[in-house]
C-alpha cells in the first residue's frame, strides 16, 4: 500500500489529496497543514471575506468531515521542517517523523515583504491567510486612512474593499500603470479610470523608500510626496515557500522546479500548485511558476496522476481572474502587450482578443464578459488566423471564428 505525505494543506494540497483518493481507494495519504484551519481557497480573502459578505462554497469547498470520509489524514497545525531523503522521511516541527513513499510539496507562497524603513511597523500588513483577511477586515471596521502599496491584482482588490467599506484609500504603485504583469496599458487605463471614479487616490510611478510614525499616524515617504495613512497594506506578489525542498537538494529556482507533471529531480518528489515552476506547454516549454487559482485546481491533478503512473502532463492555457468593485476581469493566455489588441466592447463589456504577427489569438481579456471565456479558450487553442476587422464586429459572435 502506497504511503503519500503531502506538505501543506492549502487549496493544491486538497486537491492533490483528492485526486489521489479517486485513483487509489487503498493509499494512505497524509496531509500536513501549519495553519489552524482546514484547506481553504485563497480569492474570497481580499473579496467577500473582507467585505463581510457570503463566499458560499469558495472558501472552505469541502466541509470538514470531508476529510474523513475520504480517509485522508489531515493533520492541522503540523509544520514539516525538514525532509529526510535517505529514510524517506518527513521531520515535523514537533520532531515527529513520518515516513513516505511518495512526497507531494504543495507549500505555496508567503506575501512578499517590503525591504524599506519602516516596513516592521505592526500597522503595515499582508493579506495571504485566513488570519491575515480576520486581522484586516478587523482593522477596516475602524475607517482608517489605508495605504496601499502595490498596483497589482491582490492590491487592487483590497483597494476596491476598503473603499466599499468606507475608507479613504491610497494606492501607491512604482510602475506607471495598475496590473502591468498581466494587462495591456488600455485595460490597465480602464482599471485607473474605475478606481479614480470610485474614489480611489492613485499615485502611479510611485515607489516608497520609507514608512515614518507622525503624529499617531504613518508618514509613507515616495520621492517627493508625502502620504499619510493609519494603515498599509503591501501586496507586492509572493515568495514561493522552497526553503524545505531546498534544503533538501531539490532544485530552485524562484520556485521547485519539475517537469510537466511535477516530478522534481528525486524520484518520489513532486511539487503541486503555485510553488512549482513547470515547463509550460502555452510558452513552448519555458519553465513558469503561476500564481493563480486555476493552477492550484489542476495542476495538482496531474501530480497525483503522475503518483498513479498515469502519463499526464499540465498543459491547461493559463486563465486567471479578478473582482474590483462591479468589475470582473478574466485573463487567458498572453495578452502581451506586443500583440495586437483587437476590441470587442459593449458598453462596459469588453473581450480583448491579442493576436499575434500571424494573426492568431493568443491572448484574452475579458471585462464584464465571463460568457466569452470558452469561446476565446478555444480561439486561442486552435491557432488558427484570424481576420482582424471581422473579429472586431461585435455583430458577430465570436463562435463563427471557430
Ligand atoms: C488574497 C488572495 C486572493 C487571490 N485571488 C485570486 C483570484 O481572484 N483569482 C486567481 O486566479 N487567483 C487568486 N489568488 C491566487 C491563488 O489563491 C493562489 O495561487 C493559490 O492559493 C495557491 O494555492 P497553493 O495551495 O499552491 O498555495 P497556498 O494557498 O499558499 O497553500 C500552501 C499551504 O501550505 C502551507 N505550508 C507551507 N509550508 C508548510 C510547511 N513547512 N509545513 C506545513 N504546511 C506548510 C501554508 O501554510 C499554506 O496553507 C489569490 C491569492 C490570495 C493570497
Amino acid at each position: 500500500m502506497t504511503r503519500v505525505v503531502i506538505i501543506g494543506a492549502g487549496q493544491a494540497g486538497r486537491r492533490c489529496a483528492e485526486a489521489l483518493r479517486e485513483r487509489d481507494a487503498e493509499a494512505t495519504i497524509i496531509l500536513l497543514g501549519e495553519e489552524p484551519h482546514p484547506p481553504y481557497d485563497r480569492p474570497p480573502l481580499s473579496k467577500a471575506v473582507l467585505l463581510g459578505t457570503d463566499p458560499g462554497n469558495g472558501l472552505f469547498v469541502r466541509a470538514p468531515e470531508f476529510y474523513a470520509e475520504k480517509r485522508i489524514d489531515l493533520r492541522l497545525n503540523t509544520r514539516a521542517a525538514a525532509i529526510d531523503v535517505a529514510a524517506r522521511q518527513v521531520v515535523t516541527e514537533a520532531g515527529e517523523r513520518i515516513g513516505w513513499d511518495q512526497l507531494v510539496l504543495a507549500t505555496g507562497a508567503t506575501a512578499r515583504r517590503l525591504r524599506i524603513p519602516g516596513a516592521d511597523d505592526p500597522r503595515v500588513m499582508t493579506l495571504r491567510t485566513m488570519a491575515d483577511a480576520e486581522a484586516l477586515k478587523a482593522r477596516l471596521a475602524t475607517r482608517p486612512r489605508l495605504a496601499v502599496v502595490g498596483g497589482g491584482l491582490i492590491g487592487l482588490e483590497v483597494a476596491a474593499s476598503a473603499r466599499q467599506l468606507g475608507c479613504e484609500v491610497h494606492v501607491l504603485e512604482a510602475a506607471d500603470r495598475l496590473m502591468a504583469r498581466c494587462v495591456t496599458p488600455a485595460i490597465s487605463d480602464r482599471f485607473a479610470a474605475l478606481h479614480r471614479d470610485k474614489g480611489v487616490a492613485l499615485h502611479l510611478g510611485c515607489a516608497l523608500t520609507a514608512i515614518e510614525p507622525a503624529d499617531g499616524a504613518l508618514l509613507l515617504q515616495a520621492g517627493e510626496a508625502r502620504i499619510a495613512a493609519d494603515l498599509v497594506v503591501v501586496g507586492i506578489g509572493g515568495v514561493p515557500n522552497t526553503a524545505l525542498a531546498e534544503a533538501a537538494g531539490i532544485a530552485v529556482q524562484d520556485g521547485i522546479l519539475t517537469d510537466a507533471q511535477g516530478r522534481t529531480g528525486i524520484p518520489g518528489i513532486y511539487a503541486a500548485g503555485e510553488v512549482a515552476r513547470l515547463p509550460h506547454a502555452f510558452w513552448d516549454a519555458r519553465p513558469m511558476r503561476l500564481e493563480a487559482w486555476q493552477v492550484a485546481q489542476n495542476q495538482p491533478v496531474a501530480v497525483a496522476r503522475a503518483i498513479a503512473g498515469e502519463d499526464a502532463p499540465y498543459d491547461e492555457i493559463p486563465w486567471h481572474w479578478t473582482d474590483q468593485f462591479h468589475w470582473n476581469l478574466q485573463v487567458l493566455g498572453d495578452p502581451d502587450p506586443a500583440y495586437r489588441l483587437v476590441e470587442r466592447a459593449e458598453g462596459e463589456k469588453l473581450t480583448a482578443i491579442a493576436l499575434d504577427d500571424q494573426g492568431r489569438a493568443r491572448g484574452a481579456v475579458l471585462i464584464n464578459n465571463g460568457r466569452d471565456a470558452t469561446p476565446c479558450r478555444r480561439l486561442i487553442a486552435g491557432g488558427k488566423a484570424l481576420d482582424a476587422a471581422a473579429l472586431a464586429d461585435i455583430a458577430t459572435p465570436l463562435r463563427n471564428f471557430l
